[in-house]
């Protein structure tokens, strides 16, 4: 069994501080400042090549939106979302964030939305929480782009960092799940609270839902805390790691890619 200084070390957040009085807790201060160490550097990512191709040019009409989504390619994929109007946050972003990694990943990681730096750079969990992010990847001996594919249910950043609204995630949707569709993941990890509300249909606490294996069109999904909220509530990373490895199992005993067909969209 895992000690929670095992743990930390495997999450990267080594060399801890101990509260005299906390019995071996390290201090919360400690996760920043730990956090900036090996973090691996963006790679040269395949989908980042595919984000050049020229977009095309969209027509935003309701009703042929999404079958247009559920068709288009990788090549397609992030210019489509760059020229989205579909909700009122393409008016105040700066760059559409789509997603990163292996187009042919077996890991599917599923955030919120971007934030201040992901709205800068154009690619997710670029921020404190994506180096957490990045941490647990090596901790499990992977690296975003490798093996690994990282995208979030909206794709743009909602103001001030807000909660994103239904309807902006029902309006997202097409998106994640023409990745999904075509990535195809052995294993799908909802981060937070958006991820599995959208994935998995229901408004259940995330407490309520990790720690078991879900479906979403087949695939295994399992559900964990948001990196972001792990930075403030540095106890629950022992329960992220469980999900983590619960994740790991998981791939390991996945036959081969599992993700159904999307069911046809009415055109
Ligand atoms: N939080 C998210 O959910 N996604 C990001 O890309 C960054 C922070």
């Amino acid at each position: 069994m895992a000690t929670r200084d095992d743990i930390l070390v495997e999450l990267g957040l080594t060399p801890t501080w101990r509260r005299r009085d906390s019995g071996g807790l390290p201090a919360a201060a400690v996760a920043s400042v730990a956090l900036e160490s090996a973090v691996p550097k963006p790679l040269a990512l395949r989908e980042a090549g595919l984000r050049a191709a020229p977009a095309p040019v969209v027509a935003q009409d309701a009703t042929a939106r999404a079958p247009r989504i559920a068709a288009l390619s990788w090549e397609e994929f992030a210019g489509d979302v760059d020229a989205c109007t579909a909700c009122g946050l393409c008016k105040t972003r700066n760059k559409s964030v789509p997603g990163v990694g292996d187009v042919d990943a077996e890991w599917l990681f599923v955030g919120e939305a971007p934030g201040a730096e992901e709205d800068a750079r154009g690619e997710p969990f670029v921020g404190q929480a994506g180096r957490l992010l990045d941490n647990m990847l090596a901790a499990l001996g992977m690296a975003r782009g490798r093996n690994v594919y990282i995208a979030n249910v909206l794709k743009c950043r909602p103001p001030n960092n807000r909660t994103p609204e239904p309807s902006e995630a029902e309006a997202c949707r097409p998106y994640l799940e023409r990745q999904v569709a075509m990535i195809r993941p052995k294993l799908i990890v909802a981060l937070g609270k958006s991820a599995a509300s959208l994935l998995l249909g229901t408004d259940a606490t995330i407490a309520s839902l990790r720690g078991r294996v879900h479906r979403y069109r087949g695939a295994p999904l399992i559900v964990t805390y948001h990196p972001a909220y792990l930075l403030r509530n540095l106890p629950d990373k022992a329960k992220a790691w469980e999900d983590m490895l619960l994740a790991r199992r998981t791939v390991a005993a996945s036959p081969d890619n599992s993700v159904a067909d999307p069911p046809p969209v009415a055109r």
